[in-house]
């Protein structure tokens, strides 16, 4: 019968939607089981500071980088920016 036929397909979509939800859902699941929660991303993030007028800005790391160093001018007064910090920054993802 048709319907008979038109019923198989509708619980093959089921099945086949639920394990997608399920391949889904598993990574999240087992972040949930896990003791420790390691959905953390580490970043290597610098600050660069004009001495002359205190100008300030985060950016990202980049290989080779040291404090003292420096990396490019300042955008006030075009002296140059010196690494004053590296640190690592924390993030914990959600998304
Ligand atoms: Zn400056």
């Amino acid at each position: 019968m048709l319907f008979q036929q038109f019923d198989a397909l509708i619980m093959a979509l089921l099945i086949a939607l639920l394990l997608l939800v399920l391949t889904a859902l598993l990574p999240w699941l087992i972040s949930l089981t896990s003791s420790k929660p390691k959905a953390v991303r580490e970043e290597l993030v610098e600050v660069v500071r004009c001495p002359s007028c205190s100008y300030e800005s985060p950016r990202k790391y980049e290989k080779g980088d040291y404090v003292g160093k420096i990396v490019g001018t300042c955008p006030r007064d075009s002296k140059p920016l010196v690494v004053k910090a590296i640190y690592i920054e924390k993030y914990s993802q959600t998304t």
